[in-house]
């Protein structure tokens, strides 16, 4: 029997979808039946989360966070993910609130990296994401270096991520401007680009950028589905 996935969902909810989607459809599509793992979905209520970012309450989304992760362990999760980038700044707290281990966002995408064999990646993502040191030091730690965009394209991003994408909105504007902003990062030494953003991937494909992208969401998912079929753990 496969080890039972927890996911901590609905930030949005536009990619929690995407997780589910892949660990199901990926394990048909390679075993040929619907023998998946068992996945046990926490989806928060997101907006009190941008409302408490906004006022700097973040040991409330902890809390909150906490109170998920643990009822996904007693639901009976043996391995979880916080299903977006921005909310593994509290990764350390909410992994220690409970036993079962708790998948990383960044570990999961500089392994994807390494194995292209780059070194230095434009990261596209919320403004916390994109300035909170989680993502850098970890990259850094598996030998991949990073940049971010200049801070007016960080604003426009971050807008584009709060106003349209978790809305399920995708404008043919904002696939340019972010088409853009990757051709920038592209001159500055980017050899590829980190869709920090578990919601970037609904807007962008391979066909709109220079580089290769990295799909933080599915790369996560594919990593738990690897761990829940996996014989150890
Ligand atoms: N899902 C987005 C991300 O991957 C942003 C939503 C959030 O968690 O604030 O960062």
């Amino acid at each position: 029997m496969h080890k039972k996935i927890g996911v901590l969902g609905g930030m949005s909810a536009e990619s929690t979808v995407t997780y589910y989607q892949y660990i199901t459809r990926k394990y048909t599509e390679e075993f040929g039946d619907c023998g998946y793992p068992e996945i046990v979905v926490y989806s928060v209520s997101f907006q009190r989360y941008v409302d408490w970012q906004r006022l700097g309450q973040f040991e409330k989304i902890a809390g909150d966070m906490i109170h998920a992760a643990r009822t996904l362990e007693l639901a009976g999760a043996e391995v979880a993910l916080i299903a977006t980038n921005t909310m593994h700044l509290l990764f350390d707290q909410v992994q220690a609130a409970v036993r079962i281990p708790f998948l990383h966002i960044v570990d999961a995408t500089a392994e994807a990296i390494r194995k292209r064999n780059l070194s230095k990646v434009g990261l596209l993502g919320t403004k916390l994401t994109m300035n909170a040191p989680f993502y850098g030091e970890r990259l850094s730690a598996n030998g991949v270096a990073m940049l971010v965009p200049d801070s007016s394209e960080q604003e426009e991003i971050n807008r584009v991520i709060y106003e349209e994408l978790v809305r399920g909105l995708l404008l043919e504007s904002s696939r340019r401007r972010f088409a853009e902003i990757i051709a920038r990062l592209r001159t500055r030494g980017a050899e590829g680009i980190i869709m920090g953003c578990t919601e970037i991937p609904l807007l962008l494909s391979e066909k709109d950028s220079s580089l290769p992208l990295f799909d933080t969401a599915t790369i996560h998912a594919e990593k738990a589905l690897r761990y829940a079929i996996s014989e150890k753990g």
